[in-house]
């Protein structure tokens, strides 16, 4: 295991390691702006395996398996720019303001992460400079462009939860996430409570808020914008046919959301 404990300060990604941010669509003309902190679960070569088998480092505690597909599906359907980052949430977690513990977590679900122990001051800021501040930055700088250029935008942030979390089986096969925006996520809910195959859970199986989110607080509540998150089960997106059913769906409810929001003169 190679570990670098970041006495260093120069890049912790090398010229072998690809750049955090993946986007789809950069000039996509749909309201929706698309998110996924979640997305991939590179780790920096740097970072070795952060002392952890290849089984931990494919399961739920280092990514949201099967949304990168329906991301970068749904994107396509809603010719919608999403901006997705490729880094493990195990390196650092997009979703969490740096100063929480969960940032560059000790433990997740029941796993304790060796090479997130004992880690420097300098070595977490490593990691949050070359991952979390780009990743962000981008998210930024989009909404800028588009506040500056008038384009409608509605923060769609995508996530995906493991059906079993601590041995208690989950019930919903998707849940909207939200905390201050009263507009976007009763639409949401509703339209996704008329599936009628569909358990939908409203703020569940988590539900935002400042201690524990970034996406949303930071680049939803903070612009204005409207905003939700979607969380899809996984076991629901496992593989290509799921994400692309889920993909197809979600672009459906989405565009009815669009005409709601246009004939209302929300967007
Ligand atoms: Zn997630």
């Amino acid at each position: 295991m190679a570990l670098d404990s970041g006495g260093d300060t120069a890049l912790l990604l090398g010229h072998e390691d690809v750049p955090p941010v993946h986007e789809v669509n950069t000039e996509g003309r749909s309201p929706f702006l698309l998110t996924s902190d979640h997305y991939g679960r590179l780790i920096p070569r740097r970072l070795g395996d952060l002392g952890l088998p290849a089984s931990e480092l494919t399961r739920h505690i280092a990514w949201d398996p099967g949304i990168a597909g329906v991301a970068d599906a749904l994107a396509k359907h809603l010719d919608a720019h999403l901006v997705a980052q490729r880094y493990s949430r195990l390196v650092i977690d997009c979703n969490r303001p740096p100063k929480a513990l969960s940032s560059i977590p000790l433990i997740s679900e029941a796993t304790v992460i060796p090479g997130n122990e004992g880690l420097a001051r300098e070595a977490a800021e490593l990691r949050r400079r070359s991952i979390f501040d780009p990743y962000h930055q981008r998210i930024h700088d989009v909404i800028d462009q588009r506040l500056q250029n008038g384009v409608p935008t509605v923060l769609v942030s995508l996530h995906s939860f493991t059906p079993v979390y601590a041995g208690i089986a989950r019930p919903w096969h998707i849940g909207t996430l939200y905390h201050r925006d009263t507009r976007l996520p009763p639409l949401l809910l509703k339209l996704l409570r008329n599936e009628p195959d569909l358990v939908v859970g409203d703020n569940e199986p988590y539900a935002v808020s400042d201690e524990t989110d970034f996406t949303i607080p930071m680049h939803g509540e903070a612009r204005g914008l409207m905003n939700s998150g979607i969380e899809i089960r996984q076991d629901l997106i496992a593989d290509e046919a799921g994400q692309r059913e889920w993909a197809d769906r979600l672009a459906r409810i989405l565009g009815e959301i669009e005409t709601t929001l246009r004939s209302q003169g929300l967007i």
